[in-house]
């Protein structure tokens, strides 16, 4: 495999295509947002430069990642030679199921196609298809050139070789593949979303307040940040989101997302991103400034 079409040039997007790029794949990076491509060239070439200066690449392989990844707001040009296209668009399902349709049109047949979905139903999108056997979950972790797990997810009828391919295209990459099959939220989301409404919860129930939830799961589990910082990291819309895909997915009232949560991203407040979540942050970047005070 050496043509691989990555579709959405956002946060995930740009990513992707920097580690595909980096280990050798001609990549197409295709955004409806001419902008948006320009904005993500601009941040590959910001990763690469911290690589270089961290010394983990030369800047002869700076220049040949570069050189690796063309772009197109063409969708149909987009994928024409692709072997492997890897959808990173909005999380939004109607958009996705569009969006596959017309790679499946356009798109070589034995192409295999891969959603970096967070939640939304391989199954559903692969039903979209004339090749649902080629479909399949491949879900990035954010920061991509920094985070090693790829979750690879088997949609209903996603075939044997297909998941094979993908895997050994992951461990190409440097990352660890772990498979997994297609039930709402995955793994990754199915575990971690429910700790991060308990820490709401927790929040909107008074049993503690935003520094004391995060730091007890900070240096009591040992876990890098704290459920609080991680949600508005990730973005409140975004957890909001993927809670109401687990409710809905398994009709089971444990997943309901909290009122707290509901309020905050009807407010607008959806973290690092709005400037405020659980903590508030300086305007355009994810420095915590103070947490939040909640009555
Ligand atoms: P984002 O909003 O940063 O980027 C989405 C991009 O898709 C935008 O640039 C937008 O212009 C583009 N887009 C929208 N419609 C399009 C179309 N029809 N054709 C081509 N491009 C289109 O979103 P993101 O955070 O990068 O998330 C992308 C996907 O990755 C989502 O499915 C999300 O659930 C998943 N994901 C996100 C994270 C995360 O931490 N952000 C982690 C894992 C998975």
């Amino acid at each position: 495999m050496k043509n691989v079409s990555v579709i959405g040039a956002g946060t995930m997007g740009n990513g992707i295509a920097h580690v595909f790029a980096q280990s050798g794949f001609t990549v197409t990076l295709i955004d409806v947002n001419p902008s948006q491509l320009q904005r993500a060239m601009d941040t590959i070439n910001k990763n690469l430069d911290r690589q270089l200066t961290k010394g983990t690449i030369t800047e002869d392989q700076k220049k040949s990642t570069l050189a690796n990844i063309t772009t197109t707001s063409d969708v149909a040009i987009g994928v024409q030679s692709a072997e492997l296209v890897v959808e990173a668009a909005t999380e939004n399902i109607t958009l996705k199921l569009e969006i596959f349709k017309q790679i499946d049109l356009f798109a070589p047949s034995g192409c295999i196609l891969a959603t970096n979905t967070s939640s939304i139903s391989i199954t559903k999108i692969a039903a979209t298809t004339k090749r649902p056997e080629l479909v399949i979950g491949m879900h990035f972790m954010n920061p991509v050139p920094v985070m090693k797990l790829v979750e690879i997810i088997n949609g209903y009828a996603t075939k044997k070789e297909v998941t094979e391919t993908i895997v050994a295209l992951s461990k190409q990459l440097g990352k660890i593949p772990c498979t997994v099959n297609d039930y709402p939220g995955f793994i990754a989301n199915r575990i971690l979303m429910p700790m991060i409404n308990e820490a709401i919860y927790s929040l909107f129930e008074g049993v503690a307040g935003v520094e004391e939830i995060d730091t007890v799961m900070k240096l009591g589990m040992a876990h890098p940040m704290g459920p609080l910082q991680l949600a508005d990291f990730i973005g409140l819309d975004v957890c909001l989101s993927i809670l109401r895909v687990l409710h809905e997915g398994f009709g089971n009232p444990k997943y309901a997302p909290c009122p707290l949560l509901v309020n905050m991203v009807t407010a607008g407040n959806l973290g690092a991103k709005s400037g405020e979540g659980f903590y508030v942050y300086t305007a355009g970047s994810k420095e915590l400034v103070v947490s939040n005070s909640f009555k």
